[in-house]
């Protein structure tokens, strides 16, 4: 495209936010005390849920001005995940926060509605199958696409079925290791979920264990956990901007995701 042309595509979609014809729509979930943290096996140091402690607001300490320090763990509330989060990852290049080139966290996004086998089965596991059947009405998940799970799981927050913690361990859905390779051979940019994380909530029994993070992290791909309002977008043709928080050496951090959407 033309400088001219791609000026011209620019302005037409600014012309269309303006008029509301392409909506903003937000997929973040608030930050707050309240903010569910995932749980680990009890040999394992734990993230802390998070936290604040005022600086000033409006007194002595400060008479004009309100501010606070936050305590909060990288991988808390709708969050990124980079590929220096896991050991597979951990020797690529530009796999931290800061290194992530710009370009990349704008990107197309396809859709996969799971919400009815997911509302019937806390443990349904996305497959390439599904998947395949989804493309055959959607067509071919484009190379640098983000895949993002809708499960609507992010409704049960606030209550103990979001995290549904059971005896032997959390259950919730997630894509199966088979589907994460489907989905590398597809040379997708990331998988985002509904979750607490990417994983699905037995993941840790897979082999390898946590394929959205061994596998997926391993190939240099993202991973955007806890996400919400994936009901209010179309199955393709949204676009979706991610702006992590730019930690040097950040291994993955709270995010705002908004997904632009033809009205
Ligand atoms: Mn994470």
């Amino acid at each position: 495209m033309s400088t001219s042309n791609s000026s011209q595509a620019l302005a037409q979609v600014l012309s269309n936010l303006a008029d509301e014809s392409i909506k903003v729509v937000d997929l973040t979930n608030p930050l707050g005390e309240d903010t569910p943290v995932i749980a680990l096996p009890p040999e394992f140091a734990q993230s802390p849920p998070f936290s604040r402690e005022v600086i000033s607001k409006y007194d002595e300490k400060g008479p004009a001005w309100y501010w606070n320090t936050i305590t909060v763990g990288e991988h808390t509330g709708t969050h990124f995940d980079t590929p220096s989060h896991w050991v597979t990852g951990k020797d690529l290049p530009n796999n931290t926060l800061d290194k992530i080139p710009a370009q990349k966290h704008v990107a197309p996004v396809c859709v996969i509605d799971t919400s009815k086998e997911s509302a019937a089965d806390a443990d349904f596991l996305l497959t390439p199958e599904y998947i395949e059947n989804w493309e055959q009405t959607h067509g071919r998940i484009p190379a640098g696409s983000w895949v993002l799970m809708r499960t609507d799981w992010s409704k049960h927050i606030g209550g103990e079925t979001f995290l549904n913690l059971k005896e032997d361990g959390s259950h919730c859905p997630g894509p199966s290791v088979e589907c994460i390779n489907f989905l590398i051979e597809r040379d997708v940019i990331g998988f985002g979920a509904e979750t607490v994380g990417t994983d699905a909530g037995q993941a840790h029994l897979f082999e390898p264990m946590f394929p959205c993070h061994n596998l997926i992290h391993g190939a240099g791909k993202f991973g955007l956990a806890s996400l919400c309002n994936l009901d209010q977008l179309p199955p393709t043709g949204a676009m979706l901007i991610t702006a992590p928080m730019k930690i040097v050496d950040g291994s993955g951090s709270p995010v705002r995701v908004f997904a632009l959407t033809p009205a």
